[in-house]
């Protein structure tokens, strides 16, 4: 099928005819995220990041590569539904955003509560809180209390307490700070140089949230069975 390319307020948009009467569509939604986005994570998408969106003729989630991102356009029931759609784009846009480091204990958990927030200020609150709900209830069976699983050097981890302990972190700290994650993405950027560091490690991500939080978290996180130590980071923190 020939490919379509068109460039809109910065953004290109590539997708295939069959394609094109959602493409108006997931462009409207992808114009009222933007912003939302940005307000959740606090900082604009790393430079040169989050290009391009190719539209996908699936129904099988996404990708992104930095600069773009794809979006299966039959995910979650799309266009009937939009909740799947929104989540998926700030779960891929985040993805991009966060680079040149991924997130090296929630890259994929963090990606898909960003989805979910945006989900929320979207104004899809009942999808948004029924997601998130059944995420940390799954998560929960393997492990109630949230001490057993490893975030940071565990490998045999199901993968929904990879995915959900770490919303369930973030919601702890949320009670205490409502835009933790922009805090902590403002942190990463202020005390993440690229330049100087080459690897962003689970203890750097720690002494990062707890910069965000303005307290130290290593205990906390011992706590919950995550073997982090403030020895093994260069990154200031409280
Ligand atoms: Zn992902």
């Amino acid at each position: 099928m020939p490919e379509n390319i068109t460039g809109k307020t910065g953004l290109q948009i590539q997708h295939s005819d069959y394609l094109q009467p959602l493409a108006e569509t997931i462009f409207a939604i992808y114009e009222g995220c933007r912003p939302l986005l940005e307000e959740i994570l606090g900082v604009p998408p790393t430079q040169g990041m989050l290009k391009k969106l190719i539209l996908l003729p699936t129904g099988g989630g996404g990708f992104s590569s930095g600069v773009a991102i794809g979006l299966g356009v039959w995910w979650g029931n799309f266009p009937e539904e939009r909740y799947g759609m929104v989540e998926l784009l700030g779960h891929e846009a985040t993805h991009s955003w966060v680079l040149p480091f991924a997130e090296p204990m929630w890259n994929e958990g963090i990606a898909t509560y960003v989805g979910i927030l945006l989900g929320r200020e979207f104004g899809l609150n009942k999808e948004a809180n029924a997601t998130l709900k059944r995420w940390i209830d799954g998560a929960k069976r393997h492990d109630p209390e949230m001490t057993k699983f490893d975030l940071a050097s565990g490998t045999d981890i199901p993968h929904v307490v990879r995915m959900a302990k770490p919303m369930w972190i973030f919601e702890q700290l949320r009670t205490e700070e409502p835009r933790i994650i922009s805090k902590y993405f403002q942190a990463k950027r202020r005390l993440i140089d690229p330049k100087k560091q080459k690897r962003y490690t689970a203890n750097d991500s720690v002494a990062v949230l707890s910069t965000a939080t303005g307290r130290n978290l290593f205990d906390w996180f011992r706590s919950l069975g995550i073997d982090v130590k403030a020895s093994r980071t260069k990154v200031p923190h409280p």
